[in-house]
């Protein structure tokens, strides 16, 4: 039986620097999970997070997307400013989805292409490091145990120089087919840490794995609700699953991409 929405405040969800991390269609996440919940008559709320003080306490789903190294390196003191905040969100059960430069700064530390480094909040077990290469292409990943999806493809797109480099206190999002994903080297892809997930891929990512927004939707009810009041209702997921197909394709006819020269 589908669970029955109590009159409970909104589903929210917490768009972290929209402005300065927000490219390749990321912002189509936040509209993903957003439409996911009201198509379900979950009420849902979208609250923008930017520079300046704000109160975590209340979002159930954090989501910060991708930006260039000039962008990461005028935001990150003030994420770094937030890590208690963040911390504590995630401990009491708040989701969050961190999509390549997102992903990068919530590891342990991002070294630049410059030799700078921005430290991170630490939320993720993971260090990056400019490489000598830039990948750019469409990706394919074949979801890891972490999110308890199955063996599904996860497709989308990325582009980024830096190669991050899990420590045992993670698992992967899961296994490249296509593409460099974390580093082009040890074939994973992506992050999860409880209820964290980082990856690099863009393109948007949840609107294609529709799979992976119902996993961050119904954690973030569990927060909400401090409970688990019944399975999310089914979706006619047809539209969704297709652009799914037609991604992982074209990915396909790229196997065996390598990185790129840094410009
Ligand atoms: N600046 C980072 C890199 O190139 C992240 C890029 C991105 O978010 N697409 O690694």
């Amino acid at each position: 039986m589908a669970r029955m929405e109590a009159t409970a405040r909104p589903l929210r969800i917490g768009h972290l620097y929209p402005d300065l991390m927000n490219i390749y269609g990321d912002l189509g996440n936040v509209i993903a999970l957003r439409n996911r919940a009201a198509w379900r008559n979950i009420p849902v709320e979208v609250v923008e997070l930017g520079e300046g003080s704000w109160d975590a306490r209340e979002v159930d789903i954090f989501f910060i997307g991708g930006g260039q190294d000039l962008d990461q390196s005028r935001m990150y003191l003030d994420l770094l400013g937030k890590r208690s905040q963040l911390v504590s969100a995630v401990t009491s059960g708040a989701a969050i989805l961190a999509v390549c430069g997102g992903y990068q700064l919530l590891g342990h530390a991002y070294s630049d292409a410059h030799g700078k480094v921005l430290e991170g909040i630490g939320l993720i077990d993971g260090t990056t490091t400019a490489g000598e290469g830039r990948w750019i292409g469409n990706v394919v990943v074949e979801a890891g145990e972490a999110l308890g999806l199955g063996p599904v493809p996860l497709a989308g797109f990325e582009n980024h120089g830096g190669n991050t480099w899990l420590g045992s206190g993670v698992a992967p999002l899961g296994r490249v087919l296509v593409g460099g994903g974390n580093n082009g080297v040890d074939g994973t892809e992506g992050a999860v840490q409880g209820n964290v997930i980082g990856t690099y891929l863009h393109g948007s990512f949840l609107p294609r794995n529709p799979r992976v927004a119902d996993w961050l939707l119904a954690a973030g009810l569990r927060h909400r609700d401090k409970a688990w009041i019944g399975p999310l209702a089914d979706l006619d997921d047809t539209v969704e699953l297709a652009a799914q197909r037609s991604a992982v394709a074209i990915a396909m006819a790229e196997k065996g991409r390598k990185a790129v020269a840094r410009a």
